[in-house]
């Protein structure tokens, strides 16, 4: 089964969600089965095979992909996460999303400059999520060596607010 007919056959697709008019892309169903799990897990990472030293994950279900990543590929994980979780001295950046404005922080001590750094998600869509964890990342002086997500809603022209860097998605919506 190819990584396309395996994200149809288990992706559900969530009409009027979160707001109406949206057609939301839920993972869960993916996450939820043995083979799709491992099988994202896998094909996300696998051009950035060797290329980073730890793997960072977004709030909330790139935390699901990054862990595994990082247990898979014998790296570290580090969380990037919404504002006011992070009980340390944080980095900060606020951002636009497709349904609204938010604020994500990360440890500054989390990195230390010059790490290479491999950021996951599970869907790309206007890229400010992304975008806003790369920054934070440089802040921090990490090295970002690549954006790995499982859906990219191409409609909202993410990847073109992150230019010049590696991105990798697993299937265009
Ligand atoms: P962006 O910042 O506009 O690229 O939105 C991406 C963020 O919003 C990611 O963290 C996604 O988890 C979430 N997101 C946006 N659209 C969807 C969707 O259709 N399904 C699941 N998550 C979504």
């Amino acid at each position: 089964e190819s990584i396309s007919d395996l994200l149809d056959r288990l992706s559900a697709i969530v009409p009027d969600y979160p707001v109406e008019g949206v057609s939301f892309k839920d993972l869960t169903p993916v996450f939820a089965d043995p083979l799709g799990l491992r099988r994202i897990v896998d094909e996300v990472i696998e051009p950035f095979a060797g290329q980073f030293d730890v793997v960072a994950g977004l709030e909330a279900r790139g935390f699901v992909l990054a862990a595994a990543a990082a247990y898979a590929s014998g790296t570290g994980m580090i969380t990037v996460r919404k504002a006011g979780k992070l009980p340390r001295p944080v980095h900060r950046d606020e951002y636009s999303l497709e349904y609204g404005t938010g604020t994500l922080e990360l440890h500054r001590d989390d990195i230390t400059p010059g790490t290479r750094v491999l950021v996951l998600d599970d869907v790309l869509a206007t890229g400010g999520t992304v975008g806003s964890s790369v920054r934070l990342l440089a802040m921090a002086g990490a090295d970002v060596i690549g954006v790995g997500v499982v859906l990219e809603l191409e409609a909202l022209a993410g990847r073109k607010q992150l230019a010049g860097l590696n991105v990798h998605s697993l299937q265009l919506v």
